[in-house]
C-alpha cells in the first residue's frame, strides 16, 4: 500500500509541477486583465503543490507508523514492573523473575498503568487467552497468573507449537491501589461492563435489584466504557482464542461457559479436570457485561472461571501448586469451534 500511495502522490506532484510551470508562462495575446488573473494562479498552483506535498508526507508517516497507536512506552512499562515487583514483595511473592517475561502493552488504564500480557508460541491457531487481576482484591489470581507466564517463559519448548496468552493484571489500578478494590479507578467492575446483548436492557436493573447497587458490581453507564474491558475485548479480537481462562477468588469452584452440544466432550473434560484437582464444577451463569456472557454465551468461546478459594495473598504458591496440572490439561483439551457443533 506504500508503495502505489508513494507513486501515486509522485505522479501528481508532477502534473502540479507541469500545471504550475504551463500557468506561469505569459501569452502574446493576453490582456492585462487576463494577465493579472494568470499572475494570481500560481498562488493556487502553488497551494495545490503543498497540499500534495502534505497529502504524500502524511501518507508515508502513516505507512510507517505501527499498527496499534496506542500510547505506550518503555519507561511506562518499566515504572509498572518496578510497582508490581514491590507488590509481589509485599506479599512474600518471590519466587517470579518480572523482568524476563516479555511483556507487551499497548494500553494504558486511567492512571496510567499498561495493561500488559505476554504472548507465548509460535502457532497462530488455537489460541489460549489466560486471565488474572480481573478483579483487584483479588490478590493470588495475579500471582497465579504471573507464575504462569514465568513458568510457560522458562519451559519455552514444550510450548513452541502453541499459542498462549497471559494477561496477569487486567486491572492494575484496582490491584496497585493503597486499598487493592475490586472495581477500577472509575469505580466500575470490569467483569460487568462488556457489550453483551443485555447490556442496556438488565445490566443497570440487575444491578440496582439483584446487586442492591452494591458499588463492587457497578457496570458504568454505558458498555465498554473502560481501559480494562476494552483491553480484553482486543485480546479476544487480535488472539481470537479458542478457550478462556479468567482466574478470581474467593468463591472456590470452576465455573463453564460456552458451546455445548450433544457432540461435546469439553464439559467431560472438565469435570474430570475437576474431580482430579479436587475443585468443585458450578454452572454459576453469567451476567449482563460479564467476560461469560459475551466470550462464552454470544462468541462460543471454552470460558471456563476459575475461583480460587480465598483471596489470600500468601496462598499463592499453594494455589499454583493445586491448579498447576489443571491449567496444563485446560491447555490441552481439544475443543471445537462453535462451527463444529452446527449439525
Ligand atoms: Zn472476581
Amino acid at each position: 500500500m506504500g508503495q502505489s500511495c508513494k507513486k501515486e502522490c509522485c505522479s501528481l506532484l508532477k502534473y502540479a509541477l507541469m500545471q504550475h510551470k504551463q500557468i506561469r508562462k505569459p501569452e502574446n495575446s493576453e490582456t492585462a486583465m487576463s494577465l493579472y488573473h494568470k499572475r494570481n494562479m500560481p498562488t493556487l498552483a502553488g497551494r495545490g503543490i503543498i497540499f500534495f506535498i502534505s497529502l504524500c508526507l502524511i501518507l508515508l508517516t502513516s505507512a510507517f507508523q505501527p499498527a496499534k497507536a496506542w500510547p505506550s512506552s518503555a519507561t511506562e512499562l518499566d515504572n509498572f514492573i518496578s510497582a508490581l515487583e514491590k507488590q509481589c514483595k509485599k506479599y512474600g511473592w518471590n519466587d517470579i523473575n518480572l523482568r524476563e517475561i516479555p511483556w507487551e502493552h499497548h494500553r494504558l488504564t486511567k492512571n496510567k498503568n499498561p495493561l500488559i500480557f505476554a504472548h507465548y508460541g509460535n502457532s497462530d491457531k488455537n489460541c489460549v487467552l489466560f486471565l488474572g487481576g480481573v478483579h483487584g482484591d483479588e490478590l493470588p489470581t495475579v500471582y497465579l497468573m504471573l507464575r504462569l507466564a514465568h513458568y510457560i517463559k522458562n519451559n519455552g519448548q514444550l510450548f513452541n507449537d502453541r499459542c498462549l496468552v497471559v494477561a496477569p493484571v487486567v486491572n492494575p489500578d484496582g490491584f496497585l491501589a493503597n486499598l487493592p478494590q475490586r472495581t477500577n479507578s472509575n469505580g466500575i467492575d470490569a467483569n460487568r461492563n462488556f457489550p453483551t446483548k443485555d447490556w442496556h436492557r438488565d445490566a443497570l436493573r440487575q444491578w440496582k435489584n439483584k446487586a442492591r447497587s452494591n458499588k463492587r458490581y457497578y457496570p458504568g453507564t454505558r458498555p465498554a466504557s473502560e481501559q480494562e474491558t476494552l483491553f480484553q475485548m482486543a485480546l479476544i479480537k487480535r488472539f481470537s482464542p479458542q478457550k478462556i481462562l479468567s482466574v478470581h477468588s474467593p468463591l472456590n469452584f470452576f465455573d463453564y461457559d460456552g458451546a455445548s452440544s450433544d457432540l461435546d466432550t469439553f464439559e467431560q473434560w472438565m469435570e474430570k479436570i475437576c474431580i482430579e484437582s479436587i475443585h468443585p464444577l458450578k454452572k454459576y451463569g453469567f451476567f449482563p457485561g460479564s467476560l461469560g456472557n459475551y466470550a462464552g454465551n454470544e462468541r462460543g468461546i471454552f470460558t471456563l472461571t476459575l475461583e480460587l478459594p480465598t483471596s489470600n495473598p500468601g496462598k499463592g504458591n499453594e494455589y499454583f501448586r493445586k491448579f498447576q496440572t489443571a491449567i496444563m490439561k485446560f491447555i490441552n483439551i481439544p475443543a471445537k469451534s462453535r462451527d463444529s457443533f452446527s449439525d
